[in-house]
């Protein structure tokens, strides 16, 4: 079986974010493929109403022997598992998003599955967290890396990466180790 890299985004702005984003990657090793690298944790303003709650995002990459459309299913089962009600409107709070970002050089084009993503190079929620992981990596398609299309993205959303401890104090969630602090 022939093992391709698959990058991910991962996206959660509902809940226990960090908690949910941790799920979903445990979630990937187990059932796609050996998770290689992740990201830092970035938090992000939500694209459309801006009174939706704001996200936490990551990329993680992954070794997958799975189909791309195999892996978009085990996505949506995880997306599920991890409490995602299906059915919302475009960019509702979700629980947790998890979209396929590359999967290697592979170009698909089908109803239901575009690989590369088609909005990842126009995000810097996407281009942020994959410059870490990959930024010599060439978009297949557009024929740039991650670091030329992170320089020449025009979006202009708030993305920052904040430190530990405001990750959790922001998703309500506080360690016992914080509270010691
Ligand atoms: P979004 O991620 O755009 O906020 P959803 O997670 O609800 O929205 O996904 C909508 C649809 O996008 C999915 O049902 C899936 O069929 C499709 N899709 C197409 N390409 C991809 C991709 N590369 N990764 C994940 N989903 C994809
Ligand atoms: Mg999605």
């Amino acid at each position: 079986m022939n093992f391709g890299i698959v990058y991910f985004s991962l996206g959660s702005n509902l809940g226990g974010r960090e908690r949910n984003i941790a799920s979903a990657i445990e979630e990937i090793s187990t059932h796609i493929g050996r998770v290689n690298k992740i990201s830092s944790m970035f938090e992000s303003e939500p694209i459309g109403d801006k009174s939706h709650p704001w996200y936490l995002n990551c990329c993680i990459s992954a070794f997958s022997g799975l189909t791309p459309n195999r892996i978009m299913q085990k996505c949506q089962e995880i997306e599920m598992k991890l409490g995602r009600v299906r059915g919302d409107a475009k960019w509702a709070p979700r629980t947790i998003d998890i979209d396929i970002i590359f999967y290697g050089d592979k170009v698909v084009s089908t109803p239901i599955l575009t690989v590369p993503h088609p909005e990842a190079h126009k995000r810097l929620f996407v281009l942020m967290p994959m410059a870490e992981l990959a930024p010599d990596f060439t978009h297949p398609k557009l024929r740039k890396s991650v670091w030329q299309l992170l320089n020449e993205c025009p979006d202009t959303s708030i993305v920052s990466r904040p430190s530990h401890s405001e990750v959790n104090a922001k998703a309500g969630c506080h360690h016992q180790a914080d509270a010691a602090l």
